[in-house]
This record gives C-alpha cells, structure tokens and sequence, in this order.
C-alpha cells in the first residue's frame, strides 16, 4: 500500500519557521512511501529528505546484520524444522535486501515530489 511520508514529518511543523525553513532547505515535501518505510521514519526528528533515507538506511541495514547467512553445505546438515525456518528467514532477508536497495537508488537520485499543501503554523 501506498502512503506519503511528510518532510519535514508534521509533529516538527509546529517548531518550524516556515519561511526559514524554505529558504534553507526548500520546500515541504510528500514523498510517497511505502507504510514499512513510513512506519520506521514516524516522526523521526530529522528535517529534510536525505536525512530521512540515511535514517532509513540505519535502520534497514542494522536488522540485515541480524541475518545468519548459512551455507547450502550448512542447511543440508539440519532436520526438516529447522531447514523450514531457515528458508522463512531467507525470504525476510530477500525482502529487507530489496528494501534496502530501493533506500539506495533513492538516496542516489534526485527525485521530484509533489509539494505538500498542509497547513503549517507560522512560529
Ligand atoms: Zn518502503
């Protein structure tokens, strides 16, 4: 499912003047997310983009170490139980992995967004 992660997140908005803000960093931004990546930001306290894909990237490579990367030799020696489990995790790591890339590619590339119309209060 698709959703928008809001740059600056909302709950700084508040704490935030607007026009500094725009002169220094630029605009306010929605940049579509998807709800893993947008649950993982929340309203991490971090203002423009890029420091929200790094936080991002943190995160994601920091459970991609949790991984144990086993052998085919490895597996072969295990029961059935304990095969299944490894192969269950597999798919979580592929998953994570392609997270992880598309935080990458992101992170590389200078995307345009649509610009977000909520209302923010002058400090
Ligand atoms: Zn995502």
């Amino acid at each position: 499912m698709q959703c928008y992660d809001h740059v600056p997140p909302i709950s700084l908005c508040e704490h935030i003047n607007t026009e500094e803000y725009k002169e220094k960093i630029g605009d306010f931004l929605l940049v579509p997310s998807c709800l893993k990546c947008n649950g993982l930001l929340g309203d991490y306290k971090t203002r423009d983009y890029h420091s929200r894909l790094k936080h991002l990237m943190t995160k994601y490579q920091r459970r991609m170490f949790r991984f144990t990367k086993w052998t085919d030799e490895d597996v072969e020696e295990l029961g059935a139980t304990l095969r299944s489990l490894i192969e269950f995790e597999k798919v979580q790591r592929d998953e994570l992995e392609e997270r992880l890339s598309g935080v990458y590619r992101r992170f590389s590339s200078n995307m345009e967004f649509p610009k977000s119309v909520f209302k923010t209060k002058q400090t």
